[in-house]
């Protein structure tokens, strides 16, 4: 899984978002810049630094692995 938090790259920000693929985590987060912080101007600097901070995070613990 590839993850995103948007606090890395806007301190204070809680969003994050997380999906197998590195493109949709960039375009997830693309959107949110747009939406919550009023980033109308995408630039390739704001998709450089989203990729940098894009993290690789452990799939969820099956359910079978709990008990
Ligand atoms: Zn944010």
């Amino acid at each position: 899984m590839k993850q995103f938090e948007c606090g890395a790259l806007v301190p204070g920000c809680e969003w994050h978002t997380r999906s197998n693929e590195a493109a949709e985590v960039v375009h997830r987060a693309v959107e949110h810049m747009r939406l919550v912080h009023g980033e109308t101007l995408i630039r390739e600097n704001l998709i450089y630094n989203i990729k940098l901070r894009i993290v690789d995070t452990a799939d969820p613990q099956p359910a079978w692995q709990a008990a």
